[in-house]
């Protein structure tokens, strides 16, 4: 191992906290800490010169690949002309810009406002007050509940911690945060108090905490139609299936379904920087109009960050320069064939389960039982993917695939066989 590296992992195990992390076994001397110091493309590089497949788009958030010459330079430009300025009290051009074009995927009269923060938990931190504060100024005080679907995943601030339904991460803060009623489907929605309700919290598609469990077809669009049945705010979290990972930019445009609140992060400056948007409509909007106590008082220090919107811009360019979308719907579909066969013939190999670009490999014995799960089976097979040149995460015993969307067909089929030889095949 070079000097530098050694450095580097000393003062990690001595100063930093990993998120998610059991720091005791991280920093115990069997671990041996990845070093990572440049990204091109979908590749990463490690401190060793070793190269790896980004194999889960650097935590669900690169889009374009990494150091993408267009990207670089619209945050260089920005870099030479401000770094930082702040959004409260001021805008600027490239803010005006991205809230205009983010609205744009929509039409007309629907979502027609974009409030920027800074991840994906503050996009729904905020989509959440907005709902609670839009009945206390419409006068529907009783509705100040919101309902959230079992295994979701809507991120760690403790407000939109206590929508997530994942029991091994927020089981310790429940007692915390919004009034929430949680529903495993649609069906369980006829007995709860719509009256008291605001709105219903979704990942649209796939739920990717809940090791990327698709909902059936046809889903969202019916849970449209039942919040506009029972007046109550559709919430999005399209914080990981945004920007193209499903198939097409946003997963509700799948079912056609517009929300009332749609929550944006992850991959909106392609991976490169932290900036989230929440957009909502008018009819939301001019609920705060009109006197000082209707104002929303909420903000972040860097609320708009110039370099993270010079980011989203060029990636949003992206998109249509290298027409993005076009070009995945064949890696879709190789992604899909290649995981089959991977499937038929591999005996661990319990389900694939794929939306668009997004998959999860479920892997348990071959007798189809679990594996134990102090086993960690699946972080087992991630390490051993390493080797052969992917780095992913599993979600329990399954194995996430989310490479980049400019991943091509040969990196595709890279990061399957690491898998399989990662699994001894
Ligand atoms: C990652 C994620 C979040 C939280 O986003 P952060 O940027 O980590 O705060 C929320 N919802 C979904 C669906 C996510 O995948």
């Amino acid at each position: 191992m070079r000097e530098e590296t050694r450095q580097v992992i000393e003062q990690d195990r001595a100063h930093c906290w990993h998120p998610f992390t059991r720091q005791a076994e991280w920093c115990g001397r069997a671990n041996e800490p990845l070093v990572l110091v440049r990204g091109e493309g979908a590749w990463l590089w490690d401190s060793e010169g070793r190269r790896y497949l980004d194999g889960n788009s650097s935590i669900w958030t690169n889009i374009h690949g990494h150091a993408h010459p267009a990207i670089n330079a619209a945050i260089s430009r920005q870099l030479e002309k401000v770094a930082h300025t702040s959004f409260l009290g001021f805008t600027h051009p490239l803010a005006a810009d991205l809230a205009r074009r983010l609205c744009g995927f929509f039409p007309a009269q629907t979502l027609e406002r974009a409030f920027f923060s800074d991840d994906g938990s503050t996009a729904m931190e905020c989509a959440l007050k907005l709902a609670v504060q839009f009945r206390q100024q419409t006068g529907d005080t009783r509705k100040n509940r919101f309902i959230a679907f079992a295994n979701g995943y809507h991120g760690d601030t403790l407000g939109a911690a206590s929508l997530g339904g994942v029991g091994r991460f927020f089981e310790k803060f429940k007692h915390f945060g919004f009034p929430v009623q949680h529903v495993g489907s649609l069906d369980e929605l006829v007995n709860l108090p719509m009256d008291e309700t605001a709105g219903i919290v979704v990942e649209p598609l796939i739920q990717g905490v809940n090791e990327m469990r698709p909902w059936p077809a046809g889903m969202l669009a019916a849970l449209r139609r039942w919040c506009d049945e029972w007046d109550v705010h559709l919430i999005l979290d399209e914080v990981m299936t945004g920007f193209g990972r499903t198939g097409s930019m946003f997963a509700c445009q799948r079912e056609n379904v517009i929300p009332d609140f749609l929550c944006l992060a992850k991959g909106l400056t392609g991976g490169y920087l932290p900036l989230a948007a929440t957009l909502t409509t008018g009819k939301v909007y001019d609920a705060f109009l009109g006197g000082g106590e209707r104002a929303f008082y909420y903000g972040h220090s860097y609320t708009a960050n110039p370099l993270g919107c010079a980011a989203a811009l060029a990636s949003l360019d992206l998109f249509e320069k290298e027409e993005t979308l076009l070009h995945l719907e064949g890696k879709i579909d190789h992604l899909r064939e290649s995981l089959a066969a991977f499937h038929a013939r591999q005996p661990l190999v319990h389900e694939i389960r794929q939306c668009g670009f997004i998959a999860g490999i479920e892997l348990r014995r071959p007798d189809g039982e679990k594996f134990p799960p102090d086993e960690r089976f699946g972080e087992a097979v991630c390490l051993a993917a390493r080797a052969h040149g992917l780095l992913t995460r599993p979600i329990l015993d399954t194995i996430v695939l989310m490479l980049p969307l400019s991943a091509s067909c040969a990196e595709i089929d890279h990061a399957v066989h690491a898998i399989e030889l990662a699994l001894g095949g």
